[in-house]
């Protein structure tokens, strides 16, 4: 059993020790719990338990906490992938509500299981999701001060591999902060959350770089084809070069291998295997 977890990127670590330490925390404690869900839950289901913990820690741009898009709203992307079945399952762009992850979820059981704005909103509230504003007063100040300057990323991921050696990804996000209403996230795309019977990666980073790179699906086709994770990990980012391509990623392969790694420093991750490890 493994599991990974990342909370994106760490703009504020050359600034801020107090917001490192509290990230740094977080993802220790939601890891230790993430682990201990797994103990005794699948893959799948462990990842959306951890991913909707993730999504309820506001230093996080995910759920609660999400960064504000350039008209004054925050939409929510989430996806999910059972690599047992191949299932993949999203929403895109949805507002208003606690937890996108958990949409994904209930999505896994439909035939059309990705699901955007108003319709993604629609299904939600008629299987019973109760209005949430997911705006906190640190994001509401950041918006106001209009610090779209700065790279603020702060999605977040899981891969996790159970006892049964199935494997499972999900990724949550606000968005790239400050974005055209309506544009698409990574995070709900097979190119930003991909599992199948050989290996599974979430990613972070700018979505349109992400996307160009097909980086999700392209490191697990390449694990999938016989190369081992951390080889075809880095020549999957090595190959967004040409492009100043932004990513980061964390993965576990079906022979129990981990790994994490970024165009960029810092993207922040815990994962727990034979004892917690978390980002410094
Ligand atoms: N990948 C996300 C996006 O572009 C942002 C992030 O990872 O922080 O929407």
């Amino acid at each position: 059993m493994k599991i990974i977890i990342h909370g994106g990127f760490f703009s504020e670590s050359q600034t801020n020790q107090e917001v490192k330490q509290a990230k740094q925390q977080a993802l220790k404690d939601i890891v230790q719990a993430g682990h201990k869900y797994l103990l005794s839950h699948t893959a799948l289901e462990t990842v959306v338990y951890t991913v909707r913990l993730l999504e309820d820690c506001d230093l996080f741009n995910a759920g609660t906490g999400s960064q504000i898009q350039s008209d004054g709203k925050i939409r929510l992307s989430a996806s999910l992938m059972d690599g047992k079945t191949q299932k993949f399952s999203g929403v895109i762009n949805i507002e208003e509500i606690k937890n996108p992850i958990c949409i994904a979820e209930k999505l896994m059981a439909y035939d059309d299981r990705v699901l955007s704005g108003k319709g993604a909103k629609d299904f939600a509230t008629n299987n019973g999701v109760a209005y949430y504003n997911p705006e906190t007063p640190q994001r509401r100040h950041e918006y106001e001060k209009k610090l779209s300057d700065s790279i603020r990323l702060g999605t977040v991921g899981c891969v996790a591999l159970d006892l049964y050696g199935n494997l499972a990804a999900a990724t949550s996000t606000g968005g790239k902060g400050f974005e055209i209403p309506g544009r698409v996230s990574d995070s709900a795309t097979t190119a930003g959350n991909y599992a199948n019977a050989y290996a599974g990666i979430s990613c972070t980073g700018v979505g349109e770089d992400i996307v160009s790179g097909s980086v999700a699906s392209k490191i697990v086709t390449r694990v999938t084809d016989g190369m081992p994770l951390s080889i075809a990990a880095d020549k999957t980012l090595d190959e967004m070069k040409p492009y100043d391509g932004f990513a980061g990623i964390i993965g576990i392969s079906a022979d129990g291998k981990i790994y994490h790694a970024d165009t960029h420093p810092y993207m922040v991750w815990a994962l727990h295997d034979e004892d917690v490890e978390v980002f410094e």
